[in-house]
């Protein structure tokens, strides 16, 4: 079988080289492009991308994986080959379906949607915003019907959670929502237990990431393979097994965010170093999917960085670091500060119980409109009857409500919300798993040995990549299927506890 398969893996190394030159510049408009270098940057990404997806959809490789498929048939399912050809045939027929006009006209409504939402947002005003969405609407629309769907629109957007349906999913918001809403009220009658005002002052941002490099690297995160920047939104951008970046952002006046924030992409950053390195070059050098991606991020954010024992390590570190601001605080103190629930009404700011509240809506709104059950010029009044009705507050301005997400300027944004969720779900599954397997993970974590954990994920989920399906790596790993219940058992658990509710 070697000589197909190698020259398989030629042609998709050329892509994946140009997808590597496309991943530096767009990391490099992230952090330290001139202001004078973006309007030539745009070109030069157009062009590599056009040429990226050229060759990917192109006649050549579609005979080279046809030879490749026919020298692998009857192999093992999961051998790197094996994998690599069934992933490509999986993303290759779905990019083939997808005609380059639509592709063009989707970049064009993004560029131009932008500037829209921006000004939208700035005079929170909606009208100025629906043309745009109507446009993104359409066009997501239409690359539905050219991916293929039965009955639910939804189904084509989630291709980039492969095997997942609308419905599955809907059946795990309803169970998130029947468990979540009444503890939402709950603790909200109850939101004078926690006194979150040792988070606020002024914290001197070289001093906080330092302390952040320091947690990070002990929880594995390996700095000669990458590096942190500051941007203005955080987030990982591998570029190569050699080189897994994360950006992070502080805020001098308000601790958490540069704390969880470079946790969190510590999370995706390790999942991109433990890819095996032999994935490179290949469309299986990824995670297995968002959903699965942000599982790690958000199990190192919430489950072990917003954990009791965690603070039991690194407290003394951090009062250290900040004597004048936290000498007073003692750990139980800072942990309860750390999770504090307060229902609220813009998503990125929303704690660990309200956040799937947050995405329930949005994944709710965009099948409405999707399938012509709601109109655009509805969704600001339908979107502030939904969060009255789940978080119990409502937005007082468009700003504040529909127009906060940049997503639906994207043209290719609807369908992606969900992948947040999953995260949360899967990575209480995992994380009960793991609890289960390495009984003493709570005394390691206090004791400031992070190597198990790591080392439990790196070999059931970061060295497979992309080869698995979400629920193909959950079978692998665990044995089970997607399911809320871990999660919730986590948040009633947890903050029944902090808000001494029976
Ligand atoms: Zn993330």
């Amino acid at each position: 079988m070697g000589a197909e398969i190698t020259r398989l893996r030629e042609v998709l190394g050329e892509v994946g080289d140009l997808e590597e030159a496309s991943r530096l510049l767009e990391w490099d408009m992230e952090t330290y492009l001139p202001a004078g270098g973006f309007s030539g940057r745009g070109q030069v990404l157009s062009t590599l991308n056009r040429r990226a997806h050229d060759l990917f959809t192109s006649e050549r490789l579609s005979r080279l994986l046809e030879a490749a498929e026919s020298a692998v048939a009857g192999l093992d399912f999961e051998s790197d080959d094996v994998s690599l050809v069934r992933v490509t045939r999986r993303d290759h027929d779905r990019e083939r379906r997808v005609p380059s006009e639509l592709v063009g006209e989707m970049a064009e409504a993004s560029a131009a949607a932008s500037p829209a939402w921006r000004e939208a947002r700035g005079k929170s005003d909606f009208e100025l915003f629906a043309p745009h969405l109507q446009t993104n609407l359409d066009l997501s629309r239409r690359r539905a019907e050219a991916i293929g769907f039965e009955s639910r629109p939804f189904d084509a957007l989630l291709f980039t959670e492969p095997g997942m349906t609308t419905t599955q999913l809907e059946e795990i918001f309803a169970q998130l929502k029947a468990a979540i809403v009444p503890l939402v009220r709950r603790i909200a009658a109850r939101s004078d237990q926690v006194d979150d005002s040792c988070l606020y002052g002024d914290f001197p941002a070289r001093r906080q990431l330092d302390f952040v490099k320091r947690v990070i690297t002990r929880l594995g995160y390996d700095f000669e393979r990458g590096r942190m920047d500051p941007a203005a939104h955080p987030f990982m951008i591998g570029i190569n097994p050699g080189d897994v970046r994360l950006t992070n952002r502080v805020s001098t006046e308000f601790l958490p965010m540069s704390l969880f924030g470079g946790i969190h992409e510590s999370g995706h950053g390790m999942y991109g170093q433990g890819i095996a390195p032999e994935l490179a070059r290949t469309p299986l050098w990824e995670g297995a999917s968002p959903g699965i991606h942000e599982s790690q991020s958000r199990l190192y954010e919430n489950l072990v960085g917003r954990g009791r024992p965690f603070w039991n390590h690194w407290f003394g570190d951090l009062q250290a670091t900040f004597p004048e601001q936290l000498g007073k605080v003692d750990v139980e103190g800072f942990y309860r500060a750390i999770n504090k629930v307060h229902p609220s009404l813009i998503r990125v700011e929303a704690d660990e119980v309200t956040y799937n509240l947050h995405i329930l809506l949005r994944f709710e709104l965009e099948n409405e409109l999707l399938e012509g059950r709601l109109q655009v010029d509805e969704v600001p009044a339908a979107w502030n009857a939904k969060m009255e009705e789940y978080l119990g507050v409502e937005p007082r301005s468009h700003a504040e409500g529909a127009l906060q997400d940049m997503h639906w300027t994207f043209s290719g944004g609807m369908g992606i919300f969900p992948s947040y969720t999953i995260g949360n779900v899967v990575g209480a599954q995992l994380m009960a798993a793991i609890e289960t397997e390495i009984p003493d993970l709570a005394d390691r974590i206090e004791a400031g040995d992070f190597a198990p954990l790591l080392g439990w994920l790196g070999e059931r989920v970061h060295r497979h990549g992309r080869k698995f399906t979400p629920s193909e790596l959950l079978e692998r790993a665990i044995g089970q299927p997607m399911d809320a219940g871990p999660w919730i058992a986590y948040v009633e658990r947890k903050f029944g506890e902090i808000y001494g509710l029976s």
